[in-house]
């Protein structure tokens, strides 16, 4: 073992970033630039005040401290119907895809350790990278932002040709993908766009889908780091605010969830 990640948290006792307790690594760097993000900080790949550059070895003991943890049923179970009810380790960012070399050596690290492996991502790398990883990954939960490609390169800067290719792939191959739609006010919350995901998701046999309700939690962070923040004071939603768009999904037996 030997490389080093630029990091900018580590977070243990997660709930919400996979099944069961789950410690969280969060790798600096995004190839995208979505304007709501709440990790503003996050997205460029720069050494930083809040990053910092960490061993494999380094990051492996901190996810080994609780092996136990990972092991018990958490009780809480955010997929409503995945097979695995233990916990693991999630990684996160940013895009873990910003530094492939670092999330393969630590995935497969994992492994070896017998730890359940999560990774949350764009999806948006060069195929042979993304297939590499997807093969060290336990579960992909891997964001759709956009099934129109003008509207994805509007919302995060990039096509979303090389994205769609790559989830595809990953489903033809048979890897455990959880497929996840953050929904924002004004770019794809609207009952049209909701029947524009359900033709994607039709088109490529997917069955399950985790709604991301947009939050507020990036607001302040925009202020400190000085920073514009196009989703300034606009209105957080919630399960119930999207109820009408969720039974879009759902007629057409698409399991849809928060
Ligand atoms: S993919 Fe995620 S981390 Fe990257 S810019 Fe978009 S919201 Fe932020």
């Amino acid at each position: 073992m030997s490389g080093t990640g630029l990091l900018f948290n580590i977070q243990k006792f997660s709930i919400h970033d996979g099944p069961g307790i789950r410690t969280v690594v969060f790798f600096k760097g995004c190839p995208l630039t979505c304007y709501w993000c709440s990790n503003p900080e996050s997205q460029d790949g720069q050494p930083c005040k809040e990053a910092r550059s960490y061993t494999l070895e380094e990051v492996l003991k901190i996810c080994l401290e609780d092996r136990l943890f990972y092991e018990e049923n958490a009780g809480v179970l955010p997929l409503s119907s995945h097979e695995y009810i233990g916990g693991g380790v999630t990684l996160s960012g940013g895009d873990p895809l910003a530094q492939p070399q670092f999330a393969l050596e630590l995935l497969r690290a994992l492994r070896k350790e017998h730890i359940h492996t999560a990774m949350e991502t764009s999806g948006f790398a060069p195929p042979g990278v993304f297939e590499e990883i997807s093969d060290a990954v336990d579960l992909l939960l891997f964001d759709i932002k956009h099934f129109d490609n003008q509207r994805h390169i509007e919302g995060t800067g990039v096509p979303h040709d090389l994205v769609l290719s790559n989830l595809e792939k990953a489903l033809d191959r048979s890897k455990n993908v959880l497929a996840r739609l953050p929904v924002i006010p004004g770019y794809n919350n609207s009952e049209e766009d909701a029947r524009g995901f359900v033709s994607l998701l039709v088109s490529m046999n997917i069955k399950r889908l985790q709604l991301l309700p947009f939050h507020q939690f990036g607001e302040r962070k925009y202020e400190l780091l000085g920073l514009t923040y196009a989703m300034k004071k606009v209105k957080q939603l919630h399960p119930e605010d999207l109820e009408d768009y969720r039974n879009i999904f759902l007629k057409q037996e698409i399991d849809c969830f928060f």
